[in-house]
């Protein structure tokens, strides 16, 4: 068949929420062509699998593009979000980018809307329709938004054997099974087995005929604190001072947690068991308070099989029936690339730059690219903040974001964008804040200029110790003795914007 050859400024492959990010920012701040690639038939990546019941596990206020709003504005008033901001679904999200992508990219007539394409190694977009292949061409950068190889489960299936008459459902099958089973028994222990748990409680769906298997616990957000909006900004700078006072107390790592656990900063569904996960799930106290009310939770490692009338797992069995529903919540979510440059000459690979800010990340990138021409200043600003694991990397998150947030601190030219940037939404709401005479504000402000510098250096201290038999995975970004030169060169005196985190 023949090749064609298409040429852009930029050629971005992926258009999930950081592919989308990334073209927004680019079409807003430059004059570039750009072409968007995506084997899916519409933008919005994973959010397109996604069960029917998903929604943000984060405020809309700060997800999505910049040039364009998700929230409505609305606090929730029933529900288990109720008092918080509002959490888009999955559908309105799928929405959402069909509307970024016919109403603000397509538009100006320099963005060009390659769906259904698969792009090769080659850099070769093949339909998936018509087999067509067409060279892409990017004159100044390949941007690789294509490396959170997100996995849900209706595109990944389990990865445990499931006999003939079992039956095993994603949580969009749930939804279309219709017909009452015996009991169910949830497979997983992220944020995916959590939204099914409540799900089933909600539909009425007995605690008691609830089985968990839970081969791991998480450490997990309190919604509460992070809502960066003008209605709740006293508790979200609150919670940041929280957390760095947490750690400048702290005598240990369990101790560390122990006290954010306390300040209700992390929780975890069963307090009786060690956390070994920490993936920046987020969920309210309400929530959490229906999970715990499932008591029959399984810690026999992961599943292996499935049989008719047994479970087999890492550690034991436990009986099951034909009757019962097993639901697989067992896909891998956010895997977790190489650590790399942002910026590698021809080719931009979008990673974290904030910890947790998928989407902040990406249009800051793009804003850097925009607006900067040196690599090695560009990969300074944009130094990777990984995507975490386990609990340890809540430090190491910390102090990468801390480190980053430094640089930009001093970069007067980024001030103006971080200001009037909807997915920055901390910068706007403290500066309006600090024009406010009020004490209690004043209040806060201080105890953050005083636990900033020796939080993060207590954080950088537990990092150190822990990393005696774990140096390797934390010094994945930059070397211990960078991370503990950019703590102390942090300004404790004074805030700017940037700062915050
Ligand atoms: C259930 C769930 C809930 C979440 N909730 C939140 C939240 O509340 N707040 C938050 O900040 N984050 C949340 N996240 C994190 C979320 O992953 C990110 O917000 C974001 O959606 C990831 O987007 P992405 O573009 O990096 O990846 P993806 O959505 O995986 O998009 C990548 C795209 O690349 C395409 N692609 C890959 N390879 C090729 C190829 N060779 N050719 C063509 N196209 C290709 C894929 O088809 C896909 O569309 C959640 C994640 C999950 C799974």
């Amino acid at each position: 068949m023949n090749e064609t050859t298409l040429e852009a400024d930029y050629v971005i492959v992926g258009a999930g929420a950081v592919g989308m990010a990334i073209a927004d920012t680019l079409a807003e701040e430059t004059s570039a062509r750009i072409v968007i690639v995506d084997r899916r038939a519409r933008p919005g990546g994973h959010w397109n699998d996604a069960y029917p019941f998903v929604r943000l596990h984060g405020p809309s206020a700060y997800y999505g593009v910049n040039s364009m709003a998700l929230e409505s504005g609305r606090i929730d008033q029933i529900g288990l979000n109720v008092g918080l901001n509002e959490l888009a679904s999955g559908a309105e999200i799928c929405a959402y980018y069909e509307r970024v992508m016919q109403e603000q990219l397509l538009p100006g007539g320099r963005v060009t809307w390659l769906p259904m394409h698969d792009v090769d190694e080659h850099g070769v977009a093949v339909s998936l329709v018509n087999g067509q292949r067409q060279r892409l061409v990017a004159r100044r950068r390949w941007v690789d938004a294509t490396q959170a190889d997100t996995q849900v489960p209706a595109t990944h299936g389990p990865r445990f054997d499931v006999a003939d008459g079992v039956t095993c459902l994603t949580p969009t099958e749930l939804t279309q099974w219709q017909q009452p089973a015996a009991g169910h028994v949830i497979v997983g222990g992220g944020k995916t087995a959590m939204d099914t748990a409540l799900w089933l409680l909600e539909h009425g769906v007995a605690h008691d005929t609830i089985t968990w298997i839970r081969p791991r616990e998480a450490w997990l957000l309190n919604r509460a604190h992070v809502q960066p909006t003008p209605a709740f900004a006293h508790q979200t700078l609150g919670a940041i001072v929280a957390e760095l006072e947490a750690a400048r107390d702290a005598t240990s790592l369990p101790d560390l947690f122990a006290r954010l656990e306390a300040a209700r900063l992390l929780q975890r569904i069963d307090p009786t068991v060690q956390p070994t996960m920490y993936r920046c799930a987020i969920v309210s106290e309400a929530e959490l308070a229906q999970l715990r009310r499932i008591r029959n939770v399984v810690r026999l490692g992961h599943v292996r099989a499935i049989g008719i009338d047994r479970i087999v797992l890492d550690h034991g069995e436990i009986p099951t029936t034909a009757g019962h529903v097993h639901v697989h919540c067992s896909a891998g979510g956010l895997p977790r690339g190489p650590a790399q440059a942002v910026f590698q000459g021809k080719r931009i690979v979008p990673q974290y730059v904030r910890r947790c800010s998928p989407t902040f990340s990406a249009a800051f990138i793009a804003h850097v690219e925009a607006t900067l021409f040196d690599e090695s200043e560009k990969n300074a600003l944009c130094e990777p903040v990984l995507v975490p694991q386990v609990p340890l990397d809540w430090l190491r998150m910390h102090l990468q974001t801390a480190k980053n947030q430094m640089r930009w601190s001093k970069r007067d030219d980024l001030q103006d964008w971080f200001r009037g940037s909807r997915l920055e939404a901390y910068t706007g709401l403290f500066e309006r804040m600090q024009s406010e005479a009020d004490p209690a504000w004043t209040a806060l402000q201080s105890r953050l200029r005083q636990v900033r510098g020796p939080g993060l250096e207590r954080m950088a201290e537990l990092l150190r110790a822990a990393d005696g038999g774990d140096g390797q995975r934390s010094s994945s970004v930059g070397t211990a003795a960078e991370r503990n030169r950019s703590v102390v060169l942090l300004p404790t005196n004074r805030l700017r914007h940037g700062e915050w985190l």
